[in-house]
């Protein structure tokens, strides 16, 4: 049997009793024959908590140093998990992003991945351990340490995956698997039993927050195949894969984690966080930013997921037809391949979100 890699998010390594579920989990992976990686994020809210205190010391504090703070989160989990395992019996190495032959360019607080040489995690395995690798990590060619924006465990797990040409890449979180709309949000919301990379990758693209973007579109690229499944659960989750989306619309997204600026903005923001521009202004995505822009309004977008919808002209009317019933003002939309996307003020998003899946994922439709 091959390589598996497991990425465990921070909700699923909050505290040690769940640290041990997982080393657990991983025992029974590598008891069934595989070799296992594992790539960890930081424990529950770490990388939030070490943000917040740089923010205490500096209104703007430089991106370099950020990477520094941020990426000891994930060194604290691949220690612990490791030192766990090897409670249970099982030998297990951890390595920083570094060690592991992640190699990034310079962006720091939103690094690109160019290469990997993942030598010394092939000799663990080789070796007969599991490797535990730190994620959300890299160091460029300079020697730096860099991080990969919010959410980039994810890539990490997938750029591994590819070097080692692993089996299937599992992404395990507090979620059992991609749904078609948040359910916290729509009650008819499903989960997807699979659905094809390159509609992960427009919705991961509209905001969706359980593949990150960067991670789907290396997977995209490398057919990597990624399985989303909850960490305490024996479901199969979501498989993403190559294959076509059995429907024809996959899924409503809504990305409240937006900016809007004026076009003038353009030279003042990093380019890995505009998410849209329109001859009316910049959408920006405020995960990465990591610095102070004043005055700039919240907003929302709302996105419908589905093969070449952005290419076909009767899905575009029903959605801007479902959108302006909503009663809330359309104030800009935007298509990709994949994806029609809808802006909206925050506070009218759950609504058109409800009516969008209703309209398109309830019923005869779906
Ligand atoms: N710990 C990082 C974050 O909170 C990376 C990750 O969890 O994927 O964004
Ligand atoms: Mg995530």
């Amino acid at each position: 049997m091959g390589v598996r890699v497991q990425k465990y998010g921070g909700s699923s390594v909050a505290d040690l009793r769940r640290l041990r579920i997982v080393a657990a989990r991983v025992a029974a992976t590598r008891a069934a024959g595989h070799e296992v990686v594992v790539v960890v994020s930081a424990m529950g809210n770490t990388t939030n908590e070490l943000l917040a205190l740089a923010r205490e010391v500096s209104a703007n504090p430089g991106r370099r140093e950020l990477d520094m703070l941020v990426s000891v989160g994930e060194r604290v989990s691949m220690a612990l998990l490791a030192m766990a395992l090897q409670e249970l019996g099982v030998p297990a190495r951890s390595f920083t992003g570094s060690q592991s032959g992640i190699i990034t360019d310079e962006s720091h607080a939103n690094a690109r991945v160019v290469e990997v040489r993942p030598e010394r995690v092939r000799a663990a395995l080789d070796a007969g351990e599991v490797a535990i690798v730190a994620g959300f990590q890299g160091v460029s060619r300079a020697r730096e340490v860099t991080t990969l924006g919010r959410g980039g465990s994810d890539t990490t797990a997938v750029v591994l995956a590819a070097a080692l040409k692993a089996e299937e890449c599992e992404i395990c979180s507090d979620v059992d698997g991609v749904y078609s709309a948040d359910p916290r949000v729509v009650p008819g919301a499903r989960r997807l039993d699979t659905m094809s990379l390159a509609e992960a990758l427009a919705m991961a693209r509209a905001g969706g927050q359980v593949l990150a973007e960067e991670a789907v579109a290396w997977a995209h690229a490398e057919g990597v195949v990624l399985r989303a499944s909850a960490t305490y659960s024996t479901q199969p989750g979501t498989r993403v894969s190559a294959s076509p989306s059995p429907t024809r619309i996959s899924a409503v997204v809504t990305d409240r984690e937006l900016l809007y600026a004026p076009l003038s903005w353009l030279p003042r923001v990093p380019t890995a966080c505009v998410r849209a521009a329109s001859p009316v202004g910049l959408v920006l995505d405020r995960r990465n930013l990591h610095t102070d822009l004043p005055d700039l309004l919240p907003v929302a977008t709302v996105s419908v997921i589905g093969r070449r919808v952005g290419a076909d002209p009767k899905i575009l009317a029903e959605v801007l037809d479902v959108s302006s019933r909503t009663g809330e003002e359309l104030r800009d939309w935007w298509a990709s391949s994949d994806s029609v996307t809808i802006r909206v003020a925050p506070l009218g998003a759950s609504e058109l979100e409800r009516a969008l899946h209703g309209h398109f994922c309830e019923g005869t439709t779906a």
